[in-house]
């Protein structure tokens, strides 16, 4: 039997579109598997190429008198290799174009000129000793000690470090440049110095728990570089917030680095501040790389090369450094691993946690998610042993955890109060400002929609099929967003009669007005979505309040991730009922996560901490589990409400997504796609759900619907959407319809 191979031809970035076939002659049978390098005859002179192996199959697909034979197998696979292979199974996973997928997962060349690389040098070491000094003196100059602190230390840096991993402006370096203590050179290529740790770093001695979560990781991960498994490769560190998981992250890191070996981290990008960088780049100094959205593409491809030619080793960034080409990978860090942000939400629309899995898999390398409130999803294969649970359940130093109060907010409106701050929380906050310690304010606002509640009593308007809170449309109507259930929006509530039924208007903005009111001497920061747009603006806030320059600071969820604030000892949660309330099965999982991590911002520092949550539903599970700081009865509770959904981790899900700018047509192709799912899979047990208007169910005048698909199987679910893909490939119907898969 003939063995053929589509392959990619290394030409440019255009021919990536196109893939090319070609037979394996027999005494190359053996070499060619997926992933590595072949030579090719290409083109009417034949002449002689390189291409990368996408695929290898039985069955000819072009005219077999124009077939050609490959020339010769020339790499195993390599980074490069094995991240096609990655794209292959992504392609295959998440139901994307080939093209997408290695789009995705391959740095994209810019064009063949050869980039001119900048890097920084000592020039005057007494000069920059003299200058450090004076700066450490002037509380303006931050940016200039950071930058002579670590240009001391390292004698040489990247530009890129500099701008990335130190966060210093151009107009910083400027003035910097001009004293002469430190000189610029570009050329072609440079090398970074020796890897060395900046002065501020300290010998850390791990506690005993922690030495056991690293003992444990690494036996594990020992006997699984002979013959790497699930069972033993996979680890879940579950550790409450505080109690070191980035200590022993860098423990292990260590060890990776001493074998030789390279490494890939993961942080949300929320998460990527200086602060939680500089822990790093302390420790392990030049050998890191760090990337995120604010790099040009250039920058990033640059980044990517430094990590290729191996001036890297340790890669720092969002999702997507997830595909950093190391050849040499020993171990990729999830941190945060519960963050929706690991999600793609573009085709393809993959996971990076079981991204990550299977590259680590491909590449006999280990993983680690890391998370103080762990997702469902690696909290449940961890029970079902396919992750080894480690835990770390002690905050270092025993440093208590904050007291949490439960306010029952529909008691205000009782006792005559209308404001979006409860009497408790205006009380306690008088109290700590008093006190001159420092409170943070934090409106849930995630996931809100449209979503309907009662006021007085608490009722929220859900679906009866789907258990998941209706949205409204054009104030008239509630819509449910999984199975299309519709029905008009109430004007009493249907449980206590009162009036006060409808969406929560409150923003930041409303909450900066009560509380400059109330308390006028206090100084207000407030931090969302337009105080954050302009570059910068973000750290800038965090630096000011963490410098105690304001007494509150208000803000959405951007608030509570990654920072610490040991003078915070006041966190008031308002409207915790938003994001339990949104249209989605994760509703309870997001809040449970939220509130944990907001409460967690309290007492950081040597004083006891205090949280007030502010609630319509003070009896729900994820509010109640969250005060206690009580994950594994959380865990309980919401995987009940899974099961008797069918919800994912429970069985497995897969969205059909249709959009297109014609609403009748759009109707119709679901529709049918809906009945044609029906014929290919008639088991009893796959749930289809169905075709319901999308969360945002028009955007710029086109419209989106929606079918789910449940079941226990994933490998079913795949199926099931190769046979949709074939249909709408052959249908003329669908080539105004666009049709995208995504799975959970
Ligand atoms: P997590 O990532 O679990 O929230 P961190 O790693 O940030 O926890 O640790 C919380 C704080 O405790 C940090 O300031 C960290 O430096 C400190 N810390 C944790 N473990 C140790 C240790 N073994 N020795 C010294 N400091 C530690
Ligand atoms: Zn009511
Ligand atoms: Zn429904």
């Amino acid at each position: 039997m003939a063995v053929y191979i589509d392959v990619i031809v290394d030409i440019s970035v255009n021919s990536l579109d196109r893939i090319f076939q070609y037979r394996v002659p027999e005494e190359l049978l053996d070499a060619v598997t997926v992933g590595c390098q072949v030579n090719v005859p290409f083109g009417s002179g034949n002449r002689r190429r390189q291409a990368y192996v996408i695929g290898v199959d039985t069955v000819l697909a072009y005219d077999a008198s124009k077939i050609k034979d490959i020339l010769g197998v020339t790499k195993a696979p390599a980074a490069t290799g094995q991240l096609i292979a990655l794209a292959d199974w992504m392609h295959e996973r998440y139901g994307c174009t080939m093209a997408q997928a290695l789009k995705t997962v391959l740095p994209v060349k810019k064009s063949v000129k050869e980039v001119k690389r900048t890097a920084y040098f000592l020039a005057d070491r007494e000069g920059a000793q003299q200058l450090l000094e004076k700066s450490r003196k002037s509380r303006r100059e931050k940016a200039r000690v950071r930058l002579l602190e670590a240009m001391l230390k390292e004698g040489c840096m990247s530009k890129e470090t500099v701008t990335g991993v130190l966060q210093i402006s151009a107009s910083t370096m400027k003035s910097i440049l001009q004293t002469g203590v430190i000189r610029e050179e570009t050329s072609q290529v440079y090398r970074n110095p020796v890897r060395q740790r900046l002065d501020g770093w300290q010998e850390v001695c791990l506690n005993d728990e922690q030495m056991n979560a690293v003992a444990s990781i690494w036996q594990n991960a020992a006997i699984c570089r002979e013959h790497w498994s699930r069972e033993q490769g996979m680890h879940l560190l579950y550790g409450i917030t505080g109690s070191g998981k980035t200590e022993v992250y860098m423990a292990l890191m260590e060890k990776v680095l001493n074998e030789g070996r390279q490494i890939i981290v993961l942080i949300p990008e929320i998460s990527l501040t200086l602060q939680t960088v500089s822990r790093f780049y302390a420790r392990f100094g030049s050998q890191i790389a760090v990337m995120n959205s604010r790099l040009s593409a250039g920058e990033r491809y640059d980044q990517y090369m430094r990590a290729k030619r191996g001036e890297a080793s340790i890669m720092i960034g969002p999702r997507s450094a997830l595909f950093t080409p190391f050849d040499r990978l020993g171990l990729i860090i999830i941190d945060e691993e519960h963050e929706s942000s690991y999600k793609s939400e573009n085709s393809p629309r993959y996971h990076a946690r079981e991204t990550a899995i299977h590259r680590a898999k491909l590449e006999g390398a280990r993983v680690i998610l890391g998370s103080a409130t762990p997702s469902m999803e690696a909290y449940y294969r961890a029970k079902e042993g396919e992750y080894v649970l480690v835990k770390l359940e002690a905050r270092f130093e025993e440093r208590p955890l904050p007291r949490v109060s439960i306010i029952d907010m529909r008691e205000q409106l009782k006792k005559g109060n209308r404001l979006a701050l409860s009497l408790e929380l205006r009380e306690d906050l008088s109290q700590c400002l008093k006190k001159g310690e420092q409170a943070m304010l934090f409106l849930n606002r995630r996931g809100y929609a449209g979503v309907v509640s009662c006021r007085s009593c608490g009722h929220v308007m859900k679906c009866p099929h789907c258990d998941v809170s209706l949205s409204e449309h054009n104030g008239r109507k509630l819509i449910c967003h999984y199975c299309g259930y519709e029905t008009v929006k109430p004007d009493k509530c249907p449980v206590c009669s009162s009036p006060y039924i409808g969406g929560f208007k409150a923003g930041t903005q409303q909450i900066q007005q009560v509380v400059e009111k109330e308390f006028p001497e206090a100084r207000v920061l407030r931090m969302d979505y337009d105080t954050t747009r302009a570059k910068g603006s973000y750290e800038k806030i965090l630096s000011a309040f963490s410098r105690h320059e304001a007494d509150i600071l208000i803000g959405t969820q951007m608030i509570v991730k990654g920072h610490d604030f040991p003078d915070v000892t006041l966190v008031g949660i308002l409207a915790a009922d938003l994001s339990l309330n949104a249209d989605d099965y994760r509703s309870g999982e997001r809040t449970f996560q939220l509130l944990t991590q907001a409460v967690g911002r309290a007492g950081r520092g040597r004083k006891e901490g205090h949280a007030l949550i502010q609630t319509y539903s003070p009896d729900h599970y994820s509010i109640q589990t969250a005060a206690k700081q009580d994950y594994e009865e959380f865990y309980q509770e919401e995987m009940g409400y899974r099961l008797l959904m069918d919800y994912p981790p429970a069985a497995h899900m897969m969205a059909v997504l249709g959009s297109s700018e014609d609403e009748k047509l759009l109707e119709t192709a679901m529709h049918y796609l809906g009945l044609f799912t029906g014929k290919i899979y008639a088991g009893k047990d796959l749930h289809v759900i169905g075709p319901a208007p999308a969360s945002v169910g028009k955007v710029k005048d086109v419209y989106r619907r929606v079918l789910y698909l449940k079941h226990e199987n994933y490998d079913l679910l795949v199926r099931i959407k190769d046979r949709l893909e074939e249909y709408i490939e052959i249908n003329s119907g669908f080539r105004k319809v666009n049709i995208q898969f995504d799975f959970s």
